[in-house]
Order: structure tokens, then C-alpha cells, then sequence
């Protein structure tokens, strides 16, 4: 299995330190609003790569936090005049339950900010105390300078960086390279107690803080979108290789940035999506295959007929298997001596998926070998087929599918809108009723028919996982 790292700038051999076992962490979003189409894409590539090393018998430690202090939590608390871990408990579970549409499987731990703030705080001093930051007035900075390998991720020059800065107000920095660790608390802001007074951390020091905590000083595999190389990547890498004295992550990942209509998402430009907006016009599960069907580096673009077009492909895939499964029903008997020609035929397709794979998480060839594994079923299995040539074909293209977080037994054709509708209203009532046990009872009923329901303002609203 081979793994571009950003690090080296070439694809390597992947080889866990210990051998069987992956450590990996994933940095997460920033909960005061939906998750973004800019999230979904780590969230579904990712999940890939860790679903892949457990297809190939590796046990995955797969960490992924939850930024809940923040400016823009902070802004849009006071805008509502609620606390602040109002707002990022309500994002949080929304982000889990757009992780669930997706199907990605859930981390071994998503730890928050708020909850690790005795190992920040400890960390910070370590790196006072072994000359690598600095306290000013209540703030502490990472004194970029004083580490030798700062840069290296992102392959920029440090004098460099420094001559095209633009003069900072804030001037009790010695460098305007360096970053904040710790910020002194403001009126009307969270804030925690520390060696340097009241305060928060900065961004980047929760990363290298959650990935020492759950998976120990060097871990395997850190990954992130391409926006995050740098600075905070590079920061991360800075922060704990100076603390633990030992290589922070030797294998980096990181993904392609997302384009909408062939432009770069920003809010300025009015084409700024949350998932949510998207999964009001087409399932969860498109949106998962349409972001498989591209490789993860590339750059990706979100455009109606390009989901329209995902639609379609995994339509294809899903009316094979149902024909599949309507052929298992009428069949019978073993492989005849012609079939078993035809059935080792059809593994052929799994070894072209697996050296994909293999090759980078090539996914889009790994896709193309589903297609044609798509065919094949559909021009050699019939009416006449053994069951025994039936279900060999179809547990391969389920397995297939299964591999990249794609379900085949959840189809739009077959969901009882009315039933769902009904249980909808039954749930309002009980809510209503006050007998939150049977709405919760309903929910679940929901969940296990493959449909998220969501409370807005306007009413509930359903969409398929
Ligand atoms: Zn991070």
C-alpha cells in the first residue's frame, strides 16, 4: 500500500511502527454552523482510507477532534445570547449526524478543546520551559525561530515568509512568523485559568495536544485538507516535535481543495454550501460516490450536473444489484463446470479495485473497476444463472461497494414516503405529548429504515442516509 506524503513530496510504502496497528488523526471542523462541503470531502476520504487499512487487516486508533472555542463560536453566541458550548454542543451533534448520512464510521474518539485544557496548558509550559515560546503580557508565542525544521512541511523558507509579512499591529510578537499558543481572556469570552492569567488557547495547539493524548508522541498517519498545510499543519509539526523531542506524523494526507461551479467556495462569492443544502437535493450517498468518483488530490467541483452525473453511476450499481438479488430469489443449484470459469472471472475485478487502492487511494480507478464489474455482471449473469454463480457475482459487488462506504441495500425507489410521513407525525405528538422515550423509540425507527430526520424552524425535515 502506497501513501503520497506531503512530507516527502513522493509516494511511499506504508509500514505502521507497530505492525497491524494505525494511528492516525484527522483534523476536524469548527462547530458554530453545519459542516460545509469543504468538510464532507475529508470526512468521506478519509473514512475511505481507514475503511480500506481495516479491509486489509489493519486495526485503525482514528482520532478526529472538534474545535469548539472559537472566534466564530464566540460571535455567534453573543449574536444569540446564548453561551457559547450552546452553540458548539448543537453543531457537534448536526456534524455527527451528517457523518452518519455519509456513512462514515465514527472516530475512536473525537475529543473537544474544552475538555483538554489541563493538557494544553502543559504542553504550552513545556515548550516555555524548553525555550520554545515565549509569554507577553498574558499571551504566549511560539517562537518560530528557535525551531530548526520549521517549514519543512510546506517547503517554505522561513526568512522569506518573514521579509513578505505584512507589519503587524500587534507587536509583541519578537517574529510576525510567530503564532499564539495561549490568548488573554477578553470581556464577554470563555476563558480558563492558567500559569499566564486568564485566557483560551490558540488554534493549532489542540491538534499537537489530542494527537500526543490519544495516540502518543509519533503517531502514523496525520491528515487534513490542503488548506490546512500550512500554517497549521506546519505549526503542529513545530509544537510537538519541539515538546516531545521525536517526529510528530510520518506519513502526511492531504486533500484536494473543493471548487464550486468551477470557482473557489468562499462566502464573499455567494456559493458557499453547507452539506445540508446539498443533501436537500440529493442523498447522502450520492454525495459520498460523487466525491469517490474524483482522486483525492485533485482538485474537486461541486456543480448540479456533476452530482446529477454521480446520481446516475451509482443508479447503474444499484439496479444491478437489485437485479441481482431478484435473481438470487429465483435460482438455485451449485456452480456448473462453464460457470466456474465465469465466477473466477468476476474476482478479477476486486484485483484491479485492490491495486488501485493500493496505488494512493485511487478511488476514481477503483470506482472504474466497479463499472466494469457493473457489466460484466450484467452481460453474464441472467434467468439462466446458477445461485451459486448469482451470489458469487453479487457478494463481490457488494463487497466492493462496501469497502468504499457505499450501501447497496438502502434504495430511494424503495422508501414508503407515507409511512415515513406517518411516523413523522406520530413522533411530533409524542413530542407534544411530552413522551419523549416513544419519539426518541420513532427516531431511531427512522434511523434504521435509513432516513435522518431534522427539527427546523419550518418543521421537520427527512433526507435519505
Ligand atoms: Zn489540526
Amino acid at each position: 500500500m502506497k501513501i503520497y506524503n506531503t512530507l516527502t513530496g513522493v509516494k511511499e510504502d506504508f509500514v505502521p511502527m507497530e505492525a497491524g496497528k494505525v494511528k492516525m488523526y484527522v483534523c476536524g471542523p469548527t462547530v458554530y454552523d453545519y459542516i460545509h462541503i469543504g468538510n464532507a470531502r475529508p470526512y468521506v476520504i478519509f473514512d475511505t482510507v481507514r475503511r480500506y487499512m481495516e479491509y486489509r487487516g489493519l486495526e485503525v486508533n482514528y482520532v478526529q477532534n472538534f474545535t469548539d472555542v472559537d472566534d466564530k463560536i464566540i460571535n455567534k453566541a453573543i449574536k444569540e445570547g446564548v453561551d457559547s458550548s450552546v452553540i458548539s454542543e448543537r453543531y457537534i451533534a448536526e456534524a455527527l449526524k451528517d457523518a452518519e448520512g455519509l456513512n462514515v464510521e465514527p472516530a475512536t474518539v473525537n475529543p473537544k478543546v474544552t475538555e483538554e485544557m489541563p493538557e494544553i496548558i502543559e504542553m504550552i509550559q513545556t515548550l516555555i520551559d524548553k525555550g520554545y515560546a515565549y509569554e507577553v503580557d498574558g499571551s504566549v508565542f511560539y517562537d518560530t525561530k528557535a525551531f530548526d525544521g520549521y517549514g519543512k512541511l510546506s517547503g517554505k523558507n522561513i526568512d522569506e515568509l518573514e521579509a513578505g509579512a505584512r507589519i503587524e499591529v500587534d507587536t509583541s510578537k519578537r517574529s510576525p512568523m510567530d503564532f499564539v499558543l495561549w490568548k488573554p481572556k477578553k470581556p464577554g469570552e470563555p476563558a480558563w485559568s492558567s500559569p499566564w492569567g486568564e485566557g483560551r488557547p490558540g488554534w493549532h495547539i489542540e491538534c499537537s495536544v489530542m494527537a500526543k493524548k490519544y495516540l502518543g508522541n509519533t503517531i502514523d498517519i496525520h491528515a487534513g485538507g490542503e488548506d490546512l498545510i500550512f500554517p497549521h499543519h506546519e505549526n503542529e509539526i513545530a509544537q510537538s516535535e519541539a515538546a516531545n523531542g521525536v517526529q510528530f506524523a510520518r506519513y502526511w494526507m492531504h486533500n484536494g481543495f473543493i471548487n464550486v461551479n468551477n470557482e473557489k467556495m468562499s462566502k464573499s462569492k455567494g456559493n458557499f454550501f453547507t452539506l445540508r443544502d446539498i443533501v436537500a437535493e440529493v442523498p447522502y450517498d450520492v454525495v459520498r460516490f460523487f466525491i469517490l468518483s474524483g482522486h483525492y488530490r485533485s482538485p474537486i467541483n461541486f456543480s448540479r450536473e456533476l452530482m446529477q452525473a454521480a446520481g446516475n453511476g451509482l443508479d447503474r450499481i444499484k439496479s444491478c444489484a437489485k437485479r441481482l438479488d431478484f435473481l438470487l430469489e429465483n435460482s438455485d443449484g451449485a456452480l456448473t463446470e462453464q460457470e466456474s470459469v465465469t465466477a473466477d472471472e468476476s474476482k478479477k475485478f476486486r484485483q484491479r479495485f485492490e491495486a488501485a487502492m493500493d496505488d494512493d487511494f485511487n478511488t476514481a480507478n477503483a470506482v472504474t473497476a466497479i463499472f466494469d464489474l457493473v457489466k460484466f455482471a450484467n452481460s453474464k449473469v441472467d434467468e439462466g444463472s446458477s445461485r451459486g454463480l448469482v451470489s458469487t457475482v453479487k457478494d463481490e459487488l457488494e463487497s466492493l461497494c462496501g469497502i468504499l462506504g457505499i450501501r447497496l441495500d438502502k434504495k430511494k425507489a424503495d422508501i414508503d414516503v407515507e409511512k415515513i410521513e406517518s411516523l413523522i407525525e406520530e413522533r411530533t405528538a409524542a413530542k407534544k405529548n411530552k413522551d419523549y422515550a416513544r419519539a426518541d423509540e420513532i427516531r431511531q425507527q427512522l434511523s434504521d429504515m435509513g432516513i435522518l430526520i431534522e427539527d427546523t424552524r419550518a418543521g421537520v425535515r427527512w433526507s435519505v442516509m
